[in-house]
């Protein structure tokens, strides 16, 4: 008797959870994250690798580059806004940069959040990193922040992890919007 219930709410628990995910994500709406995450598209080499020898435009989605550091508009944004900032070299770890280039890139991470929020004027702001495949990053191997601007009403933190955000900004009006301000920058 204990035992079949304890089966039974083993399977019921199993059952939430199989109805919860799938329905939470977007993975239907957005055939091309899938493809991405699914890696049936797969990038040749480190994509900001490419970028980085590009200039400045809508098709690279490269905003500001200097010596040491560069502004990326990421393709599948959790937000409207929703930069990297990252170092050109190919480095995978924090501990690799040397100081001049963690300063560097300190003063770019700065002067791109000052820029996204004069541009969307959010009520806040997720700033991170996720060093490793194991924390999440998407491209593990080249070293990126995110700026994710955020607004009352965007709800939690969940639908950056569901996926389920719904953008009302085309990359090509974020880009129009950004550009102009980093243009102007000089770290
Ligand atoms: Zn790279």
């Amino acid at each position: 008797m204990k035992k079949s219930r304890a089966g039974r709410s083993h399977k019921q628990a199993r059952v939430d959870l199989e109805e919860i995910w799938p329905s939470e994500r977007d993975f239907m709406e957005r055939p091309a994250r899938i493809k991405y995450v699914r890696k049936l598209i797969k990038p040749k080499g480190c994509v900001f690798c490419e970028v980085e020898k590009k200039r400045p435009s809508k098709s690279s989605l490269l905003l500001y580059k200097n010596e040491i550091s560069m502004v990326v508009l990421n393709k599948y944004p959790y937000n409207n806004g929703h930069l990297l900032v990252l170092p050109r070299a190919h480095i995978a770890s924090l501990l690799d940069l040397e100081a001049a280039a963690y300063t560097n890139l300190s003063e770019v991470l700065k002067a791109s959040l000052a820029i996204v929020q004069d541009a969307y004027g959010f009520k806040g702001c997720n700033i991170g990193l996720n060093q490793g495949a194991t924390a999440g990053a998407g491209i593990p191997d080249h070293l990126h922040w995110h700026i994710i601007p955020r607004w009352l009403g965007d709800t939690n933190f969940f639908p950056l992890i569901a996926e389920t955000k719904v953008i009302a900004e085309g990359l090509d009006q974020t880009y129009e919007r950004l550009r102009p301000y980093f243009k102007k920058i000089k770290v």
